[in-house]
């Protein structure tokens, strides 16, 4: 058990973590994109904007959001919402019970927490829908909580940097993943920190011929160093992980 606690540190030990920082931030306050949850930092923005981004493109998700703020601009627009008119907002983009369980979740917010998204991880978690990505992105991007906000862009970048080759599919990756977050993420700007990985993974780290000449953190890239960005992340195919699981359960 310790062992795998203690997993990470073979990985960020000798990881020179102040520079990485400096530079991954450096060039997010440069490049970062112009997006609409980028207007400010309300949690709620940050909130909608996140669910609205699960298995949905950025620039599908643009307009929709708009639309959305538009019309339920606070969370007491939204709590006090009928659910079909929230459903109309979210034609089109697909996945209902995402905006389901935002209603529900936003009307628990403004009953018991007085209308304020909560600030602690163990608050947030207990809202639907919320998962361990998204209670990440909202604790730090919104609040400035050093929590992290792994999704899968935050893991290829990751794999590569780190030169991980466990299958990104596995539950125990993702926490491995967490605790290496956990001890790189810039505590003085733990916003910035998050949002520039995934944005590094949206822009440069892409999933086929990552854009390595032009990455801003390269000199900290071990994939890179050994030549195998191409081959990362693993990740196995579920029918294999099924297979795997099911051989333990036995
Ligand atoms: S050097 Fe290449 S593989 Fe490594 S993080 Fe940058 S873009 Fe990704």
């Amino acid at each position: 058990m310790a062992k795998q606690q203690e997993q990470h540190k073979q990985y960020t030990a000798a990881f020179a973590v102040q520079e990485f920082q400096n530079q991954l931030l450096y060039w997010f306050e440069r490049q970062q994109r112009d997006l609409p949850w980028r207007q400010n930092r309300d949690a709620y923005r940050v909130w909608v904007s996140e669910i609205m981004l699960q298995q949905t493109r950025v620039d599908t998700v643009i307009p929709f959001y708009e639309r959305f703020m538009e019309r339920f601009p606070t969370i007491s627009h939204l709590a006090e919402a009928d659910i079909e008119e929230v459903y109309k907002y979210w034609e089109g983009l697909g996945y209902y019970s995402r905006a389901r369980n935002l209603h529900s979740a936003v009307k628990e917010v403004q009953e018991n927490y007085s209308g304020t998204v909560p600030d602690t991880p163990e608050e947030i978690h207990k809202l639907k829908g919320v998962g361990p990505y998204t209670a990440g992105a909202i604790l730090s991007i919104a609040y400035g909580v050093p929590e992290p906000a792994v999704d899968g862009n935050v893991m290829r970048v990751l794999s590569r940097i780190f030169l991980i080759e466990e299958d990104i599919m596995k539950v125990k990756t993702r926490k491995l993943f967490e605790d290496i977050i956990r001890d790189i993420i810039a505590r003085q700007n733990p916003s910035f920190f998050n949002q520039a990985l995934m944005e590094l993974g949206a822009l440069i780290c892409i999933p086929r011929s990552p854009r390595c000449a032009v990455c801003p953190v390269a000199a900290h890239c071990r994939a890179r160093q050994e030549g195998v960005q191409e081959s990362l992340p693993v990740k196995k195919k579920a029918k294999q992980v099924r297979v795997q699981e099911m051989a333990v359960a036995s």
